[in-house]
């Protein structure tokens, strides 16, 4: 057996239990979830359902639709026909991604032998030179080759390295991450500077687990084939039969810089921004970046919805053409809001504005969390802004389902919830910034002195938000509160929506009690001075329900208004609202919150008028996220203003 050579880097870069990154790369250093304890009665839940119900739900549905004996199968220790796609192999992937957080967050010895074992049953269906794709070796088809047309090989490779580093971080153990190394070494050969120039991945992600075994090793050769893989886009033509095959779907039809907007597979073009930020960010070269501004800007003032779904199109998974954002049959992936929300960090990290963190909170409260229902074990892999609880949009059903056959979202999302804690706090220089409202508890170091921060709010149905700053010693540091753009009079960057009332003052400062000064930076209020043990600072955003109406150029939404409130986007389900489709809203009624114990996970609804044919009835809406928890059931985003009812047209 060979020894393992444990490069020196490899001491910096492992990082147990909640340790700081040591290696400056991003300007803006997260806080690790690893740092933060979550004790709030929104988020927390949802984290302990992920890993006590969701994980093992997850887990189990791998094993019986065949996704691990796919590996069996490959490695020549079972005979069974293989599972439908090549990418399942990634289900199992991220599912062990998801395993790594949930050890982080409570070691857990059976979930940790399970997850060794099943390491084991992987890492058995590697060839001898590293190639590890279970349909390629079971089938002996030629490898790479089918890149183009659907075999995933990379994009399971990129899952498989995310995994691999996350389990390293958490554990330890090198197994997984000795064959995502030697996976990677093979692919630098197979598809590295000045080889096989023809070919790129078909569905982008390699590039993010490269980046990521830089990171973990300091070895320059994977940031170095991430970003030959990314510059190789758009240099050669193919011929294809389907139009899902077509380089535009791929964003392979024109090198990366000399993309203007964001268009085709809307997962695929969403990992690749979140590359591209990388690389801008770890190799200090800033070509890429005008290109992250300007389809960062596109996708902003022209293809997001309210609710921060991105990917319109269920043709191809796809960007629409600008403002096309159909409610009924808008696609927006669960998968493209994660990625969204993701990329959106990255974006933060590399410039500190909070325009990026508006837009990651509104995806987070509703196009992603929508996907995910209360109990952990259903979900939506398109999120419609409405439904006529009939159609079933929702691959085959028209509420949510336990798995699919091509499982991605599912299995996204437990890899996703598990790392929330990590959005909520970063670092630069002597600030720490608090990007998200939840309550939780941390410890963190900051400006060299080690700090217990708490926070302590019923964000997001209260906009009171206390938090405690205990350094160890006295010390000079500078806090920055992100005030949300909803608190600002937008309710999303880009222009695209607006408040239908203007606001005063929607918030208020304070330290140990007193009104304090502070200076705005990128969005930021910041509190520049000495703290001391027990110093805490109220921060209180006022959350009005507020309507909200679109642009003149999204056609969709004309003369409608929909219901907001701090981050939520509200909706009105039929069994709630019956002939929910004749309703009208007008934009001088009042609506009040509404506390509502008739769901798994008690929320706050609103309550007031609607109109049907000029007559007041009685109206109650409730989160998007938590639409669809009452079997299939018409629900609406957006409604036509009353006085606008005869001209809007059918919606
Ligand atoms: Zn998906």
């Amino acid at each position: 057996m060979k020894k393992f050579f444990l490069p020196a880097l490899w001491v910096l870069f492992y990082l147990p239990g909640c340790k700081q990154s040591q290696s400056c790369d991003y300007p803006y250093q997260e806080v690790p979830f690893t740092c933060v304890t979550l004790k709030d009665n929104f988020w927390m839940p949802r984290v302990e359902t992920c890993c006590r119900i969701t994980l093992p739900h997850i887990f189990e549905q791998c094993r019986q639709t065949g996704r691990i004996d796919n590996f069996l199968i490959a490695a020549g220790k079972k005979t069974a026909p293989l599972t439908s796609f090549g990418f399942d192999d990634s289900d199992v992937y991220k599912m062990i991604e998801g395993a790594a957080r949930c050890l982080a967050l409570s070691r857990d010895t059976v979930l940790e032998r399970a997850i060794d074992s099943l390491i084991d049953v992987v890492v058995a269906a590697q060839e001898e030179d590293g190639y590890l794709y279970t349909h390629g070796r079971a089938t002996g088809m030629k490898r790479w080759k089918g890149e183009r047309t659907g075999s995933h090989e990379t994009y399971n490779l990129g899952h498989l390295m995310e995994a691999a580093v996350a389990y390293y971080q958490v554990t330890g153990k090198r197994k997984l991450l000795n064959a995502a190394l030697k996976s990677a070494d093979l692919l630098y050969t197979a598809l590295g500077p000045g080889k096989a120039d023809t070919i790129v991945p078909g569905h982008q992600e390699v590039e993010i687990g490269l980046i990521k075994l830089y990171r973990v090793t300091g070895q320059k050769k994977y940031l170095e084939l991430a970003r030959c893989l990314l510059d190789r886009r758009g240099t050669s033509s193919y011929a294809y039969a389907h139009e899902w095959e077509s380089p535009v779907n791929h964003q392979d039809d024109r090198p990366v810089r000399q993309q203007y907007e964001a268009y085709g597979h809307a997962v695929r073009a969403l990992y690749m921004y979140m590359a591209m930020t990388d690389v801008v960010a770890l190799s200090k070269d800033t070509s890429y970046l005008s290109v992250l501004h300007r389809i960062w800007n596109n996708i902003v003032s022209s293809k997001v919805y309210i609710t921060g779904g991105t990917g319109s199109s269920s043709a191809g998974e796809a960007f629409g053409a600008p403002y096309e954002l159909p409610n009924a049959t808008a696609y927006n992936e669960t998968c493209a809001a994660i990625a969204f929300v993701m990329w959106n960090y990255r974006m933060f990290l590399l410039h500190g504005e909070t325009k990026y963190m508006d837009v990651l909170e509104q995806t987070l409260y509703n196009s992603l969390l929508a996907g995910y229902a209360m109990n952990g074990k259903a979900f939506f892999y398109p999120n419609p802004l409405a439904s006529d609880g009939v159609t079933p949009f929702n691959h085959g059903d028209c509420k949510r389902q336990s798995w699919f056959t091509c499982a991605c979202c599912p299995s996204n999302l437990v890899r996703f919830i598990p790392s929330l804690g990590g959005y909520v706090y970063a670092l630069r220089g002597d600030t720490l910034f608090v990007n998200l409202y939840a309550g939780n508890h941390a410890v963190i170091e900051w400006n060299g002195v080690s700090v217990t921060v708490s926070q302590v709010t019923e964000y997001p149905w209260r906009g009171n938000i206390q938090l405690t700053i205990d350094p160890a010693t006295e010390m000079k540091a500078s806090l920055a509160l992100r005030i949300p753009g909803w608190a600002m009079n937008h309710p999303l960057p880009g222009n695209l929506y607006r408040y239908t009332d203007k606001a005063d003052t929607l918030f208020n400062l304070a330290v140990n009690s007193l009104n304090t000064a502070y200076r705005w930076e990128r969005g930021y209020a910041v509190i520049t001075r000495k703290w001391n043990k027990g110093d805490f600072v109220d921060l209180v955003l006022q959350m009005p329900v507020r309507k909200i109406e679109a642009g003149e150029k999204v056609k969709a939404d004309s003369g409608c208004l929909c219901l907001s409130r701090g981050p939520l986007v509200y909706c009105g389900e039929e069994t709630d609202n019956p002939q929910l489709a004749s309703l009208c809203l007008s934009r001088e009624d009042i609506f009040v919150p509404e506390y509502r114990s008739d769901f798994l996970l008690p929320l706050w609804g609103l309550s007031g008028t609607a109109y049907r044919r000029n007559r007041a009835v009685p109206f109650r809406a409730i989160p998007y996220y938590a639409w669809g928890h009452r079997g299939c059931n018409a629900m609406k985003v957006w409604f036509n203003e009353k006085e606008n009812r005869e001209t809007a047209g059918k919606k």
